[in-house]
Formats: C-alpha cells, structure tokens, sequence
C-alpha cells in the first residue's frame, strides 16, 4: 500500500486540540493506518496580515486510497473542523496537505505531489524528518536530507505536546 506523508496545520481554535482531532479522524479512516506522527512545531504565521502562530506536524501513513479520493477525505475532515477558504493562506482551523504520495509525482488540477512548496517550509520539513528517512529521493530526485539542508530551521520550535497517532503497525 502507497506510504504517503501528511502535514496537519492548526493557527485557530485552539490548534493543539485541532492538530488531535486530525490525527483522531485520519486514524479513524478505514483505508488509513498512521505509521508514525513526528512532535508538534510552532511558528510564526507567513500569511497575510496580523495572524497567530502556526502549529504543525507530519504523520506518515499507508493507506489503499488513491491520491485524489485521499485528498477528498482529507478536505472532508478539514470542513468537519469548521474551516473556511476566504483568504488565501489566510488563518485556519485545518489545513491537510499531502506532502508525498509514495514516489509518485502528481500534477493535476486539483492536486499536486510532492507539495509544491514544501521545499521552501521549514515548518514542513523539519516534523517530516522525524517520521521519513532522509536519505529517501523524491520525485524530483533530490534526498530530503538536501532539502533540510537548503531551509534553516530559524523561526521553528518544537513543542513539548505529544498528540495521540493511534499508530497502528
Ligand atoms: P498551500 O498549498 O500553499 O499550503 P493552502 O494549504 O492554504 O496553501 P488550500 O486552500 O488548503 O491551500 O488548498 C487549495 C487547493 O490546493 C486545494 O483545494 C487542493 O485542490 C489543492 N492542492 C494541490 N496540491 C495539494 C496537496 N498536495 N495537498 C493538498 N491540497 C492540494
Ligand atoms: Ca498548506
Ligand atoms: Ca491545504
């Protein structure tokens, strides 16, 4: 079964108690199994605008859903969470991205894998490396060691939280 990565994101309504929730509704996915959940981040928003700090962190999964009907379910659990697209990269209750989706590359018009901006955010790199070998290529064919290697970690601090994956082995 495709082993994918996924990143939860949290800067309203009590984000650690999101962040729970998304790991409490992924798991609870008959298709789903988390494998493994890296620690809690915190950082400053990037978004528009005067928002709170984010919180992040990465579960790694095997599931028997396909890339799309995945990305479907992840939205159903982001809408379940209350939250609402207005802004762009504005604040939110939810937001589930798929970072990986085993070593495929996707590029439809509603999904793109790996995620596109992941390169470029510390706050998405440093929790998957707590779950993903760094030696793994990515489609692309660079190592995730490289990408941490090009994104400082400055701004990201690890949290003492500790969420429940129900991991399943
Ligand atoms: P960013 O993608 O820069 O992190 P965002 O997460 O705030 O921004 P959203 O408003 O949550 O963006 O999503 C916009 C659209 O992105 C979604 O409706 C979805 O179709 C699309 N999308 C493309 N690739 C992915 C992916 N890998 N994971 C999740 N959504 C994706
Ligand atoms: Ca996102
Ligand atoms: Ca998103």
């Amino acid at each position: 079964m495709p082993l994918a990565y996924i990143a939860l994101g949290s800067n309203l309504e009590n984000p650690a108690q999101q962040l729970q929730a998304a790991a409490d509704a992924l798991a609870a996915l008959t298709e789903v199994r988390i494998l493994a959940g890296s620690s809690v981040f915190r950082s400053a928003a990037v978004g528009p605008g005067q928002q709170p700090d984010y919180l992040n962190a990465v579960a790694a999964i095997d599931t028997s859903l396909g890339a799309e009907d995945l990305l479907d379910r992840l939205q159903a659990i982001e809408r379940a969470r209350g939250r609402e697209r207005t802004v762009r990269w504005g604040p939110r209750t939810l937001d589930l991205d798929i970072l990986l989706y085993g070593d495929q590359r996707i590029c439809s018009s509603r999904l793109q894998v790996p995620h596109p901006a992941m390169a470029q955010r510390h706050f998405v790199l440093y929790p998957l490396a707590e779950v993903c070998p760094r030696d793994v290529v990515l489609p692309g064919g660079d190592t995730l060691a490289m990408l941490l290697s090009r994104c400082p970690a400055d701004g990201l601090a690890e949290t003492d939280l500790e969420l429940n994956y129900h991991l399943q082995h």
